[in-house]
């Protein structure tokens, strides 16, 4: 299959790589879009190992699950915290990856920026009545703000 592996600082090339072979509790999927994370800037600015493989907010079709994976069959639309995903194919385990329902499209369902949103909203200690400021109002910020409302609203 076909990869982009970082180089080196700024460099990618994409290169053939195996298929990841999947392992009893794995889901092997067609990468159809994967978002680009502020937590990668980091090693794409010079800061990590090369070659290195980054990428892991996907959303694609399942193609292979292993024997003990329960709930997800190839075929199925899914989406989740699936690592070295800018390829043609990623590989993660079940409890990584959620099915994306019916009527949102592979970009809309990206679920691991999501999920980070998530787990920040749980963490705060907000409550109704108070006040927030919320740093940057790009897809993050935008989903924050609707989490942290919903948060205060239903404590
Ligand atoms: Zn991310």
């Amino acid at each position: 299959m076909k990869q982009s592996v970082l180089v080196g600082p700024r460099t990618s090339k994409i290169m053939d790589v195996p298929i990841p072979e999947v392992g009893p509790n794995d889901v092997l999927s067609r990468v159809r879009t994967c978002g680009v994370c502020a937590s990668e800037l980091a090693v794409w600015q010079g800061s990590g190992n090369y070659p290195s493989k980054i990428g892991h907010e996907i959303a694609g079709d399942v193609v292979e699950v292993g024997e003990m994976v329960k709930g997800l069959k190839p075929g199925m639309r899914v989406t989740g915290l699936i690592y070295h995903a800018f390829a043609e194919y990623a590989i993660a385990p079940s409890n990584q990856v959620i099915p994306i329902p019916e009527g949102i499209s592979y970009e809309h369902a990206l679920g691991e920026p999501i999920s980070c949103i998530i787990s920040g909203a749980r963490r705060t200690e907000i409550e109704l009545g108070d006040t927030v400021a919320i740093v940057g109002l790009g897809f993050m910020g935008m989903l924050m703000l609707q989490c942290i409302r919903l948060r205060a609203v239903l404590n």
